[in-house]
């Protein structure tokens, strides 16, 4: 499920967030362990726009700008 939107949808078609020595990740492979996200690539800047939302997602104490900063780098790729 997107974390966004809401809507269900295939891992396939979404991306995996993941935490990494306690920043947000984006994993592209979905190969990285614990607790995990996921998000519509169209739909990242509205995720990033809504501070928190990951933090509590993945059970983490995370900077909402780290997170933005996170997806935005992932949108460039
Ligand atoms: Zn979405």
């Amino acid at each position: 499920m997107c974390l966004a939107c809401r809507a269900r949808d295939d891992v396939s078609a979404l991306w995996r967030l993941a935490v990494v020595d306690g920043a947000v990740v984006v994993d592209r492979a979905r190969r990285l362990p614990g607790r995990g996200a996921h998000v519509h690539p169209g739909c990242a800047e509205t995720l990033a726009a809504r501070r928190g939302v990951v933090g509590r997602a993945l059970k983490v104490g995370i900077d909402p700008a780290q997170v933005a900063a996170a997806l935005a780098a992932a949108r460039r790729d």
